[in-house]
């Protein structure tokens, strides 16, 4: 199984896509987890993006890219949640994923709308104490959003391969709706 899981901040995207995981034994490669786990340790790559993770800004699709790359080629199975974020990042990941000969089963988007995902986001800032969820980072990854990931989304949609599911029912109920996706895409493994 090979899933790819795109949607905005807000959408509970990185939640749904931990259950894909933990329900089918696949990894959550999560590139927002990646970096946020390379701020905390200090590493070189941490002190590079931190600060362009507390504006709420991408970090530059060469790098991206390469980690990526690295982290694929060691999976055959994997829940991809957070990449690509930017046409180039997604010419890139179908040029690495046909080169390593490992397809994507499945694209799933999760919708929500702008004021949905701004609810929830405020919230969990309130409630977890986020550093990088001050009311300008979300709102700067919103736009961000729509102004380059929305392509991305375009290209799978036009391609045939987008699989749309409405992420503002409980969580039980999209998680269901994603689980009949993952069924209707071939055999769940
Ligand atoms: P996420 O947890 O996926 O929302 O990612 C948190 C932050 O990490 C984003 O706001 C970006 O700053 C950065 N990030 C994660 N994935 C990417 C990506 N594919 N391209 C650029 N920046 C990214």
């Amino acid at each position: 199984m090979r899933v790819l899981i795109l949607g905005p901040q807000g959408s509970g995207k990185g939640t749904q896509a931990k259950r894909i995981a933990a329900t089918h034994g696949v990894p959550h490669v999560s590139t927002g987890d990646i970096l946020r786990d390379a701020v905390s340790q200090g590493s070189e790559l941490g002190l590079r993006v931190a600060p362009i993770l507390e504006r709420g800004d991408l970090v530059p699709d060469d790098l991206m890219v390469e980690l990526i790359r690295e982290r694929l080629a060691s999976e055959d199975r994997f829940v991809l949640d957070g990449f690509p974020r930017t046409s180039a990042q997604a010419e890139a990941l179908d040029a690495m994923l046909d080169e390593i000969g490992k397809p994507l089963d499945t694209v799933i988007l999760l919708e929500v709308s702008d004021e949905e995902a701004m609810r929830r986001l405020v919230g969990r800032a309130a409630a977890e104490g986020r550093r990088d969820d001050t009311d300008e980072a979300i709102a700067n990854r919103l736009r961000l959003y729509h102004e380059l990931t929305r392509p991305v989304v375009d290209r799978y949609r036009a391609a045939g391969e987008l699989v749309e599911v409405d992420g503002e029912h409980t969580m039980d109920d999209v998680y269901a709706a994603i689980e009949a996706a993952l069924v209707a895409s071939g055999p769940v493994q």
